[in-house]
């Protein structure tokens, strides 16, 4: 199973998990996945105010090489709940994201993968400062919460590679691979 093959199973995999939920447990990972997509915006506008932009224009987006693996199964199921497209990945253009091209991520905020989100070089770390840096941290605590609660509800590990949980759509749960592959 090449890439893409892997990401079109891993997102019929996620489409069917949620269209089979009963009533009360969809609504309970609707709001999770409201606070999710939400906490994620606000963290990416936070880092965006504290002058990223401009550092990662300058830096040339070294962090976003071979990142195929960084949209989890959550991610997607947070796209799919909103019933908004999803930009196309790209896996021919290694070792760039697939998610991403020249003109940077092509993934909107709400719906980033979450790694991506958490993810806080030292060039811009260096540029936070309280209350900032703390509204961060709890942030990503929140999120990490959210990730738990979802995994909860649904009894799999949906903090996982999309790309990964593809190949084992029984739940089975799956290792981290290198992120270079
Ligand atoms: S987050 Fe840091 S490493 Fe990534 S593109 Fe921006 S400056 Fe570069
Ligand atoms: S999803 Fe976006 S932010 Fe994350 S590695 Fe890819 S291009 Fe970079």
């Amino acid at each position: 199973m090449n890439d893409q093959e892997a990401w079109d199973r891993g997102v019929r995999l996620m489409e069917k998990i949620h269209d089979r939920l009963p009533h009360d447990p969809r609504q309970q990972l609707e709001a999770v996945l409201t606070g999710y997509r939400r906490r994620k915006e606000e963290m990416l506008a936070l880092t965006v105010a504290g002058g990223s932009t401009g550092i990662c224009r300058a830096c040339g987006g070294q962090c976003c090489l071979n990142g195929k693996y960084r949209f989890s199964g959550l991610d997607l199921l947070a796209v799919l709940a909103q019933k908004t497209p999803l930009p196309a990945p790209d896996f021919t253009q290694k070792p760039l994201c697939p998610y991403g091209d020249a003109g940077g991520c092509r993934m909107p905020a709400p719906v980033r993968p979450l790694d991506c989100v958490l993810f806080i070089c030292e060039a811009i770390a260096d540029r936070l400062e309280e209350p900032t840096t703390h509204t961060l941290a709890r942030l990503e605590q929140e999120l990490r919460q959210s990730v738990k609660r979802a995994e909860t509800l649904l009894g799999r590990r949906l903090g996982q590679p999309l790309l990964l949980l593809a190949e084992h759509p029984d739940g089975t749960d799956v290792a981290r691979r290198d992120v270079t592959n």
